[in-house]
């Protein structure tokens, strides 16, 4: 899985350089904006998984940005959790209902802070870091290793549980045989892409032993996704 993508937005560089360390060694990717205009361009470039936003910003104030970000469609469910310089601060943000997420007060503890940022980015993407996954009439239990669709359990071989977790973690998405051998079997396993083949017939097999439509897309000469109407 990719690193969570993290702006800061935030004035005062050696806070910058702080959390960008810290955030780094956690395993983020950090980008990085001095004032709520220039927030706006980077997240336009590219969106970020959370927005840590630093209300005390030159020009415009954080909450004005954190507006602007619910403002517009595309960022509209955009994570933001909002820094503040002061805890009566905090509570004026939590009043004037900006539109964040979550906030921390300064001084904060970069372990809080970790945490609510993971927090906020888990809540905001339902299924990737859930113990259920959810497609269709299918229901994943990962912890339980529990597969069902329509409440009638499927059962499924190991390597056909890892492939369609990992189709249900990117619904719709079209994966080549290769991606998908990476994605399952792993990089420094020697397998033929056929052998993908065989375990989406097995699995293909298994999800639709009951009736009910396929879900299993086979996409001509480039591989497989999972899609509620698959012909
Ligand atoms: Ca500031």
């Amino acid at each position: 899985m990719s690193k969570p993508l993290v702006l800061i937005v935030e004035d005062e560089a050696p806070l910058v350089t702080l959390l960008r360390y810290n955030l780094e060694k956690e395993g983020f990717e950090v980008g990085e904006a001095a004032d709520g205009e220039e927030a706006l361009v980077r997240i336009a470039e590219r969106k970020p998984d959370v927005v840590l936003l630093d209300w005390m910003l030159p020009f415009v104030s954080g909450i004005e940005v954190c507006r602007q970000i619910r403002r517009i469609p595309q960022t509209r469910a955009l994570p933001v959790v909002m820094l503040t310089a002061r805890s009566e601060e905090a509570d004026r943000v939590r009043g004037l209902d900006s539109g964040a997420d979550d906030y921390i007060a300064k001084p904060f503890s970069l372990r809080e802070l970790v945490a609510r940022l993971r927090a906020v980015i888990r809540r905001a993407q339902p299924g990737t870091s859930e113990e259920t996954l959810q497609f269709g009439e299918v229901t994943m239990d990962l912890a339980a290793h529990r597969v069902s669709r329509s409440d009638k359990p499927i059962h499924l071989g190991p390597t056909e549980f890892r492939l369609l977790r990992y189709l249900m973690q990117h619904p719709g998405r079209v994966f080549s045989r290769e991606q998908l051998l990476d994605a399952v079997w792993g990089h420094d396993v020697f397998v033929e892409a056929r052998t993908v083949d065989v375990h989406i017939r097995r699995l293909r097999k298994a999800l639709n032993a009951e009736g009910g439509a396929d879900l299993v897309r086979t996409v001509r000469s480039a591989g497989y996704a999972l899609d509620q109407d698959a012909r």
